[in-house]
């Protein structure tokens, strides 16, 4: 899912000072999970903006909010709330807020930094294992990824700084090439480490990214 955590709230009011009415826009997926655009948060955003002077023509949580055509529909259901507003503050991840901006003339603020794509260890609790390089090494890698989870992406590790199994980039972390070693070893793959992975491909990582998946 998409980490994203809502901006600071003076720097959000200092966002919309031009703009007194504000229509909220939230997400009911990862924004939801991420407790940075859920129903809670926009009410409580709401609540906050009303108490700082603002006036709130309306709300509304998308589905997805990175879905454009949702996004589009649902805004043209709230039609006239949209129009009395003079910005629409979204709290939704980038993708969100980009959907909602093309989908309305409207002045749009983002209320959230998005983050990382990110696993969930447990409720409230996120960690970055993919930075979506686009040529997937973990079948090679046991499982556990070295471009995201090595502070220096050495796609053939360890590097020298490695310190019983330690990181030396970050000491309370794992190194993750002594993680591989380990999960090789237990899969009798070590031989596996021999063979060199060459550099990478940044042609792979190109943006925009796109893909139209043809049936
Ligand atoms: S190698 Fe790592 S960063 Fe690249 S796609 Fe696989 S998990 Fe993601
Ligand atoms: S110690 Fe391991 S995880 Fe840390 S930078 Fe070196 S290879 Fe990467």
């Amino acid at each position: 899912m998409i980490i994203s955590r809502q901006k600071p709230f003076p720097e959000i009011l200092a966002a919309l000072q031009q703009t007194p009415r504000v229509f909220l826009v939230g997400c009911a997926k990862c924004a939801t999970v991420c407790k940075s655009g859920g129903e809670e948060e926009v009410w409580q955003m709401q609540e906050a903006l009303s108490a700082a002077g603002k006036e709130v023509s309306g709300s509304l949580i998308i589905d997805e909010a990175c879905h454009m055509l949702r996004a589009g529909r649902d805004l043209r259901g709230k039609k006239e709330q949209v129009e009395e507003a003079d910005a629409l503050l979204v709290l939704a991840c980038g993708a969100g807020v980009q959907s909602i901006a093309a989908a309305s003339a409207k002045i749009t603020v983002s209320g959230t930094d998005t983050l990382f794509l990110g696993n969930i260890r447990r409720f409230g609790q996120f960690e970055q294992r993919c930075s979506l390089c686009g040529n997937c090494l973990l079948t090679e890698t046991a499982g556990i990824c070295p471009v995201t989870l090595c502070p220096k992406g050495v796609l053939n590790g360890p590097c020298g700084g490695m310190d019983n199994g330690r990181c030396e980039v970050d000491a309370e972390a794992e190194c993750a090439w002594f993680q591989i070693y380990e999960l090789l070893k237990s899969q009798s793959r070590l031989e596996r480490l021999a063979t060199i992975t060459p550099p990478k491909d940044f042609a792979r990582m190109l943006k925009p990214g796109k893909l139209k998946i043809e049936k």
